[in-house]
């Protein structure tokens, strides 16, 4: 379902430019649970950055779901992802001046679904939130809030969950209960989840660990039976 070729990728510019990328091939299979770990500064959030469609790539090819990424306009990739790619960041990034359920059901608006309130009502029940669906981001704690940006990222049914660092900002316990519920949905809905983590038992969990080091990946890139 994700397949990289060759991807090569410089950010900045005169002083600050970066190789970010070096030649990066991945692919993952459908229904897989892929961790990514690797040192601070080795391209894990950029890589993921590219699997969504967020950053275009210098050279190489980066097909998803069947459909090739490269070269395409800003607006078909981000009717593409919203099909195809759903993401979970480290900090929530949640909109502050939204509900929980604004903050769910106000994209699946934007995409044009008519059902959005009650799909996002839906979503976050399913993620334990029933009773806090009109609280504020600033009123939740941040394993709620996690769960609300995981509502956020499901409600579309993506086939693909992406997640930077998804327990990064939360204690051990919340941040255990976090990876279940991500896990569960997962596998619940048959999703393909790439995942980005410091933590060696969140690493562990995955079905392979993809190891990068300086803009290239070192283990884990090949799958044995490829889709
Ligand atoms: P961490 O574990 O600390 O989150 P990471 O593996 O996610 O690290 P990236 O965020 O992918 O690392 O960044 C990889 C490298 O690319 C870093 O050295 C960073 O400074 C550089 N970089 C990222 N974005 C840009 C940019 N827009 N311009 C220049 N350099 C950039
Ligand atoms: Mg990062």
């Amino acid at each position: 379902v994700i397949d990289l070729k060759d991807v090569s990728l410089t950010l900045g510019s005169g002083a600050s430019m970066v190789h970010v990328l070096k030649g990066v091939s991945l692919s993952v299979a459908s229904g897989e649970a892929v961790g990514i770990v690797g040192p601070s500064g080795s391209g894990k959030s950029t890589l993921l950055m590219v699997l969504a469609g967020l950053e275009g790539v210098d050279a190489g090819s980066v097909r998803i779901a069947g459909e090739l990424l490269n070269g395409r306009s800003e607006d078909s990739i981000a009717a593409f992802r919203g099909r195809n790619v759903g993401i979970i960041f480290q900090s929530f990034h949640l909109i502050p001046n939204m509900t929980a359920l604004e903050n769910v059901a106000v994209p699946l608006e934007l995409a044009g679904r008519h059902d959005a309130f009650e799909i996002a009502a839906r979503e976050l029940a399913a993620v334990g939130l029933a009773d806090r669906v009109t609280h504020y981001p600033g009123e939740l704690s941040g394993g709620e809030q996690q769960r609300v940006a995981i509502a956020r990222a499901l409600a579309p049914e993506p086939r693909i969950l992406i997640a930077d660092e998804p327990t990064g900002n939360l204690d051990q316990a919340t941040g255990r209960q976090i990876a279940d519920l991500l896990f569960d949905k997962a596998r619940e809905r048959g999703m393909t989840l790439v995942l980005v983590t410091h933590d060696p038992a969140l690493a562990a969990r995955c079905s392979r660990q993809v190891a990068m080091r300086s803009g290239r990946i070192e283990a884990g890139a090949a799958v044995a039976v490829s889709a």
